[in-house]
């Protein structure tokens, strides 16, 4: 059954329904191959881009869809219910032109961001390190200046879409003055010296390729610096604010694919009788999960509400992440449970579905860390 949806307009019911319709057709057909045998869905990209899906939250001027946060998180979620990589991945890409659209000049936003949002470019995110994750205002990459250009020494861990993505938004060290020793760069994935190291071998979100950036005098123009000297970690902060959010819409949609495989079993499974969702002990659980994933819907779309009102959301942004998460991996792993047996094989997708939602629990800021977000507020 389709998530019922109380869209805002006309226009963004219509994108449900081509969003529907483009995960049916390109997505559902693809995934399990992909994801068993660990290759990135590029195309499936650019078909996402060249519908519009992937600038969703950015002005039309720039070339995205001019939908408000409430309506891109939904679209984004109903790709995750289908196909978690590919949800991850257009989170992401948003992610990675969030410092451009806030922080760069009118120049840069005219010259870069059409082709980011226009599809055909996708960008990946380069702020965590190898030993500052938790932590990245102990980052150590380094870009020097020399004349009218950086030159970028280091490794970026981590990185969603390494190797695979045509653009970089990089956080890296200008002075030794702690977090605000730090800059971003939008580096080009061909600039000599950058290249990806071999992929991280993960427990899931096969399809979504991860792996460290290697930057060896990597010379970049002084042009290509987002915001001021120093800025860059508060401009990669109040992206995850956003980008928070999308994870907690892809955590979401992961969680209802599962709710919808378990319910469709549960009718059509018998133990003693009659279809397992007719003994109470297992209708409860199904229960149980269903109100934890509208709980999700509910709490990403407040935070989203917020954020469109122009208000401040960066506590809600990390209730909704640790809600939806916890909420899904709960979610999937019960999931599991209802299928018995059959959900511990490769041949239903639960188990894959739990696979992919612990990750959720720990990028764009663990939950520990959205604890420390939260309760920092709480004690301003
Ligand atoms: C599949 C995948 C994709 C990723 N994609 C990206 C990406 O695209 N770009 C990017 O920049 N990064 C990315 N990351 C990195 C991710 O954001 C980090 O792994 C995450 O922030 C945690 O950092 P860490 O792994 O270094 O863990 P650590 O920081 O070493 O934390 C280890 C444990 O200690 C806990 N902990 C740490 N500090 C505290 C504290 N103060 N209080 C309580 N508990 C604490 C943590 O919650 C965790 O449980 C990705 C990671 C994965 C696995």
């Amino acid at each position: 059954m389709p998530v019922e949806r109380l869209m805002p307009t006309e226009e963004s019911a219509d994108l449900i329904a081509l969003t529907r319709d483009i995960v049916d057709r390109e997505l559902r057909p693809r995934v399990d191959e992909a994801e068993r045998s660990a290759t990135f869905p590029r195309e499936v990209f650019r078909t996402l881009g060249r519908a519009g899906l992937l600038g969703l939250p950015y002005p039309e001027s720039f070339g995205g869809g001019g939908q408000p946060y409430e309506v891109y998180l939904q679209v984004v979620e109903e790709i995750a219910s289908a196909w978690a990589s590919v949800g991850v991945g257009t989170s992401v890409h948003a992610l990675s032109c969030f410092g451009l659209f806030t922080a760069g000049t009118a120049e840069q936003k005219h010259e870069w961001l059409p082709d980011m949002l226009g599809g055909e470019l996708l960008g990946a995110y380069c702020l965590s390190e190898a030993h500052a994750g938790s932590d990245p205002a102990a980052m150590r990459t380094r870009a020097v200046r020399h004349g009218d250009e950086y030159v970028i020494d280091g490794a970026k861990a981590w990185t969603t879409h390494g190797g695979q993505a045509d653009f970089y938004k990089v956080m890296a060290r200008t002075s030794d003055d702690g977090g605000r020793g730090i800059s971003c760069f939008l580096v080009p994935a061909d600039t000599p010296g950058l290249v990806a190291d071999n992929p991280e071998d993960k427990m899931g979100l096969m399809g979504s390729t991860t792996a460290t950036m290697l930057f060896d005098g990597v010379r970049v123009p002084v042009e290509r610096r987002l915001g001021e000297e120093g800025q860059g970690l508060s401009i990669a902060l109040a992206g995850l604010d956003s980008g928070r959010l999308g994870i907690a819409a892809v955590a979401t949609g992961v969680a209802q694919g599962a709710l919808d495989v378990a319910v469709r079993y549960a009718k059509e499974r018998e133990t003693f009788g009659k279809a397992i969702i007719d003994h109470q002990g297992l209708a409860f659980v199904l229960a149980d999960m269903a109100a934890a994933v509208e709980s999700a819907r509910a709490t990403y779309l407040a935070a989203a509400r917020l954020k469109d009102a122009g208000r401040p959301f960066g506590r809600q942004a990390s209730i909704a992440k640790l809600v939806a998460t916890d909420n899904a991996m709960k979610v999937t792993t019960d999931a599991v449970q209802v299928l018995g047996g059959a959900g511990y094989t490769k041949d239903f997708p639960v188990e894959r579905y739990m696979r992919e939602v612990k990750v959720m629990q720990i990028f764009e800021g663990t939950n520990q860390i959205q604890r420390l977000v939260i309760s920092r507020d709480l004690a301003r």
